[in-house]
């Protein structure tokens, strides 16, 4: 029974936290923008945290550093399971600009595992919405 109630929860609020992996910022603004009212990704029940424990749904931008992927996969092994990964940006897709750098780890699915994909160069807020939503669905379909 508290299984089930975790699960309706989940579906009808899931909680996300933000992990920046050494990015431009670009696709963080655009993360911060589908939180404001304008955009209103809480209407979908979707709240902010801001400790790896009470997220969901982690929202990592970003190609990942050498210096930050130590730090994310802790991140990753904190958060509870189910957890949802969502790469947010051609950055954390592929690397993108970075990819020849000597700092890149990435691409984020080479560290930890991906459920999602939102490409763009920032993805535009609508488009982040749309990959939450549409992750949540999957899920729901799945019994997630
Ligand atoms: S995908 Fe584009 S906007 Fe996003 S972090 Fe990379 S370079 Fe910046």
């Amino acid at each position: 029974m508290p299984l089930k109630v975790a699960t309706w929860a989940r579906k009808k609020s899931p909680w996300i936290m933000h992990v920046p992996c050494g990015g431009c910022n670009g696709c963080d603004i655009e993360i911060v923008a589908a939180l404001t009212p304008y955009y209103d990704l809480e209407r979908f029940g979707v709240l902010q945290k801001g400790s790896p424990r009470h997220a969901d749904i982690l929202l990592v931008t970003g190609p990942v550093t050498t210096q930050i992927q130590e730090s994310l996969k802790r991140i990753y092994d904190l958060t509870p399971n189910p957890k949802m990964i969502v790469a947010i940006g051609n950055c954390a897709i592929t690397g993108e600009i970075f990819a020849e750098g000597y700092t890149f780890a990435g691409p984020l699915d080479r560290i930890i595992p991906v459920d999602a994909y939102v490409p763009g160069c920032p993805p535009k807020p609508e488009a982040i919405l749309d990959g939450i939503v549409k992750l949540l669905q999957k899920n729901s379909e799945k019994g997630i």
